[in-house]
């Protein structure tokens, strides 16, 4: 089963590969392809097929369900302290560190990139600053957001969403790589409000079994969140 190839405008494109989804930003130079697929694995021949210009890969963060077709570059940009994870899961290239404040060019089409740590400590989102059009990885949905496990950190997460908010007069839209597409900004609102009521042990939850680990899943309306137990 191929991925599902979606044409957002001239020079946008989201790939929904089943439960994940990736995009192809195009500029006047080259086009990035902003994460890689969970079962694709031929992320780089889609993009080569709807752009003649060079194609580089970012990955929002490292999480397997996001490097599917890694093996097809021989350079990544992803923030550093991705490395160590992707690493250890056997993921191969040369890593191009983005941080804070980056921005990559595409000709014509700057992209901005936040640190976003919590889902994991290397999250990052990109900024499309003509379209004002935020990509957020796993952090801002209105699906199930991973908490659990190692690497997670729900007090970074919660300074995350703080420090993003002070732009979001920069991005009219969200798009999550999972769950609905898009969001709106006023979702960053309600889940610094959720992650705070979690710390404080003021959220309600339910447990369940989840790969084998006990988890507590804090169903928010607007989106769920999926954390240890205490
Ligand atoms: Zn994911």
């Amino acid at each position: 089963m191929g991925c599902e190839i979606i044409k957002i405008n001239d020079t946008t494109w989201r790939m929904e590969d089943g439960m994940v989804r990736f995009f192809l930003l195009v500029g006047t130079e080259r086009a990035l392809l902003i994460d890689s697929g969970m079962m694709t694995h031929d992320a780089k021949d889609i993009a080569e097929s709807l752009t003649d210009l060079p194609v580089s890969l970012l990955n929002t963060h490292a999480d397997g369900d996001h490097t599917g077709s890694n093996a097809q570059f021989a350079k990544i940009y992803m923030h550093p302290l991705e490395e160590p994870v992707y690493r250890a899961k056997g993921g191969a290239g040369e890593i191009v560190p983005v941080r804070e404040g980056d921005v990559i060019d595409l000709g014509g089409r700057p992209l901005r990139i936040f640190d976003l740590p919590g889902h994991t400590p290397g999250s990052i989102a990109i900024l499309d600053e003509n379209a004002r059009v935020l990509i957020g990885g796993d952090t801002i949905q209105d699906g199930r957001i991973f908490m659990f496990g190692s690497h997670r950190n729900m007090w970074d997460y919660n300074c995350s969403m703080k420090r993003l908010k002070e732009h979001v007069g920069d991005f009219d839209e969200v798009w999550p790589s999972h769950s609905s597409i898009p969001v709106k900004p006023e979702l960053i609102d309600q889940l610094i409000d959720g992650s705070e009521a979690i710390l404080s042990g003021n959220a309600p939850f339910t447990e369940e079994e989840m790969r084998g680990n006990r988890i507590r899943v804090y169903n928010m309306g607007y989106a769920t969140f999926l954390c240890d137990p205490e």
